[in-house]
């Protein structure tokens, strides 16, 4: 098994060091190898996404990623600056469906806006399809309206579609997501204006008839983004369009408090993914020691559970994480009175030392 490691930049570099460093103490047989992404590899090679860099992604079982992007890079061509490397990434590798995992830790309860008794306990995954949507579809542009509200103005259109293919194969990935959890699936549209969310509706049903055993209800955009504030463990896993799921994920990972401790997945159909933290590369706080290391770390153990078929490894890693938070120890971004501050190299050698511990300790 092999791992492509691609901090990028920023934050980036400072906490995949931290999620390779537990990596490393699993003792579990895959090769890792490194290459520049981002800016970085701009800087170096012209290009934020380098042949080279491709072709390892290509030819690995993963890819662990850690944030790009800066905003000295924001003037360049769109196709040179940073964040096109997670694009060309996603296409290149075919990665079609996307993992957002909120989950509450009992001991970052407070860190949330919501109140304790709505968020303790949360355990929600949002699967986001991640090619088709109104991101993708074409035609797009500008041009002079020839009929609307105002003809003759200057306008705007972009095409919301999706296909029956992109349809099924990310009810199945939910459907299946769902077997692993509470056999509950909540699909999220927007069937009652919207023609490409009737279809996807329709197909999403058809689809759950192949899984009697889970339950499926249909959710429309508006009503998901008030529950997910007002009753958030109701959820188990979303399933949802690329626009929504955008939004929609961001809205649950708020939910939690904090930023740096939320991983995410993007998978194919070949189980090959792209694991990252679902933070950005942080350059305010970057080359500082004290950015959150954990959502890189979690992201590594989702790494081992959805591509490398280690699940027991990915066990480890996660309660290890649940451990150094019980002890106390927090970065800046999720400290609070009465716990102790420690910078993203403490809190790595905390999550290597409680895996270490539980290794001699049985
Ligand atoms: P950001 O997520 O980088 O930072 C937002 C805020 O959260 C900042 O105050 C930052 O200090 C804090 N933060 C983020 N991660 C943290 C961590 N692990 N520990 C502690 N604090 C953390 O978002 P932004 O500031 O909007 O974007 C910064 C750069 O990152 C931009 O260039 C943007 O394009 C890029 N970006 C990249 C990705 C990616 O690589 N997938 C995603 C989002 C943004």
């Amino acid at each position: 098994m092999k791992i492509a490691v691609l901090p990028g930049d920023g934050i980036g570099t400072e906490i995949v060091a931290e999620a390779v460093k537990v990596l490393d103490v699993l003792e579990l047989k895959f090769e890792m190898e490194s290459a520049l992404v981002g800016g970085a590899a701009y800087e170096a090679h012209g290009h934020p996404l380098p042949e080279a860099t491709l072709k390892l992604a290509k030819e690995s079982d993963a890819v662990l990623f850690g944030a790009v992007g800066d905003w000295k890079y924001d003037k360049l061509d769109r196709p040179l600056r940073p964040e096109q490397a997670i694009l060309g990434l996603r296409k290149n590798l075919g990665l079609f469906a996307n993992f957002r995992p909120a989950i509450c830790y009992e001991q970052l309860v407070d860190a949330s806006s919501l109140k304790p008794e709505l968020i303790a306990g949360l355990d929600i995954l949002i699967i986001r399809e991640l090619t088709g949507d109104i991101y993708f579809g074409q035609p797009r542009g500008r041009r002079t309206a020839v009929d609307g509200h105002f003809p003759g103005a200057e306008e705007a259109f972009d095409t919301m579609r999706y296909s029956r293919p992109e349809v099924e194969r990310i009810a199945r990935v939910a459907f299946e997501a769902a077997r692993k959890r509470s056999k509950r699936v909540t699909s999220v549209d927007k069937a009652n204006v919207l023609e490409t969310f009737q279809f996807w509706k329709d197909i999403v049903t058809e689809v759950g008839k192949e899984y009697p055993d889970v339950e499926l209800d249909h959710m429309y955009v508006d009503n998901a983004a008030m529950q997910l504030v007002k009753a958030p463990k109701k959820f188990d896993v979303v399933v949802t369009g690329n626009m929504f799921g955008d939004i929609l994920s961001d809205e649950a990972a708020m939910l939690t408090g904090s930023i740096g401790m939320l991983p995410s997945a993007s998978l194919n159909s070949s189980n090959q993914g792209l694991y990252e933290p679902s933070h950005g590369s942080a350059p305010d706080i970057a080359g500082k020691g004290v950015a959150n290391p954990l959502a890189t770390i979690l992201s590594a153990a989702m790494m081992l559970r959805f591509s490398l078929n280690q699940p027991e490894a990915a066990d480890r890693i996660e309660s290890a994480v649940k451990d150094v938070l019980a002890s106390g120890l927090r970065t800046g971004d999720i400290w609070s009175e009465g716990t102790k501050r420690v910078g993203t190299r403490e809190m790595g050698d905390a999550v290597v030392a409680a895996i270490t511990k539980k290794t001699i300790t049985g």
